[in-house]
């Protein structure tokens, strides 16, 4: 798999969260080391309309069958931590307090 490292290049202080844009393939192997970790999915353009909080495992943000590209190289980027303090950070990231996700997944209930 390729190093993570060279995949965070969004301006993320903080180095326990990984951004995934639009590398899908790091994206998609970093669910597979870390199926207990969160994942936040947000817009390219930071924003604060839109910062959803997702587990790893959820069905809704890893099928490899999609078209590549879909997760993080059109309108939206992946954050990716361990825990789910880790990816508390990411709504400050865009512009919200911390852990203010607009949502947190119906699906996996994170
Ligand atoms: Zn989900």
């Amino acid at each position: 798999m390729r190093g993570l490292d060279a995949t965070a290049r969004v301006d993320v202080s903080d180095e326990r969260i990984v951004a995934f844009d639009g590398d899908d393939d790091g994206y998609l192997d970093w669910l597979a080391v870390y199926p207990h970790g969160y994942v936040v999915n947000a817009r390219r353009k930071r924003s604060p309309d839109y910062v959803v909080l997702h587990r790893a495992t959820c069905g809704s943000i890893s099928n490899r069958m999609v078209e590549p590209g879909a997760y993080t190289a059109r309108g939206y980027v992946k954050y990716c931590g361990e825990t789910l303090a880790d990816v508390a950070i990411v709504p400050m990231h865009c512009g919200r307090p911390r852990a203010s996700f607009t949502k947190r997944c119906g699906l996996c209930k994170p």
